[in-house]
């Protein structure tokens, strides 16, 4: 087995590579989660993510496409939106009820992800209310998160001048998580960017008044909704 990764970990990685802003969508148009991609997200070797790849084929979650890239079948996107909505719910377990912060919160549900059964997953959604986002601004209802992919852009796509809303951070690296956290660059926050430069690795925004410089990594890791 591919380095203590489970099935569900396979799905959720082919899921956020499926979609347009999902979150390891590279810049520019996109390219189909294949086993070198899964396998890089992971941080697995390509031979590990490969078997992985064959065994979720013959149990029918995946199916290779016509460039040989991973895709979900039904039944393997219905596992993913299940495993992704229980991340999500979890997250908002630590935060709401057990006082983590944001930025721990994604490291902690990762653990936590096979502790809880469908029927606990249900309870905790309704004694915290039936939270609409995790703490980074991913909706927990898998159908939304699709839907509001079409309306946000990643900071790194704008054209300078543009003003937008901080709608969900990336949340997989947990040094950028931390750091969005520090520099206080979440969800609802408004900016402006001013200037991209990604030959330079340096994109400018202004926020409140405040002028700060960031790396592309995070520019392309804060997904914003423009103004
Ligand atoms: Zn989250």
């Amino acid at each position: 087995m591919a380095q203590g990764h489970s099935v569900d970990e396979y799905l959720e990685t082919i899921y956020f590579l499926a979609f347009p802003i999902g979150e390891y969508t590279p810049r520019g148009t996109g390219s189909p989660p294949l086993a070198s991609r899964v396998a890089e997200m992971l941080g697995v070797s390509r031979a590990s993510a490969g078997e992985m790849l064959k065994r979720l084929e013959a149990e029918g979650l995946v199916e290779r496409g016509a460039r040989k890239e991973a895709l979900l079948t039904d039944a393997g996107r219905e596992r993913a939106e299940k495993v992704v909505r229980k991340h999500r719910l979890i997250e908002r377990l630590l935060t709401d009820f057990m006082g983590y912060t944001g930025a721990e919160a994604h490291v902690q549900a990762d653990l936590l992800g096979d502790t809880f059964t469908d029927e606990m997953i249900d309870r905790i959604d309704e004694r915290l209310g039936h939270p609409q986002r995790c703490p980074h601004g991913w909706p927990v209802d898998p159908d939304v998160e699709q839907a509001e992919n079409a309306t946000l852009e990643p900071l790194a796509a704008l054209e300078p001048g543009t003003e937008a809303t901080i709608v969900r951070l990336a949340e997989h690296d947990g040094d950028l998580l931390h750091w969005f956290y520090d520099q206080e660059l979440v969800p609802g926050r408004e900016l402006v960017l001013e200037r991209a430069d990604p030959a330079a690795d340096q994109f400018v925004v202004r926020l409140d008044g405040d002028r700060r410089a960031i790396s592309e990594k995070a520019a392309a890791g804060l997904f914003v909704r423009p103004s």
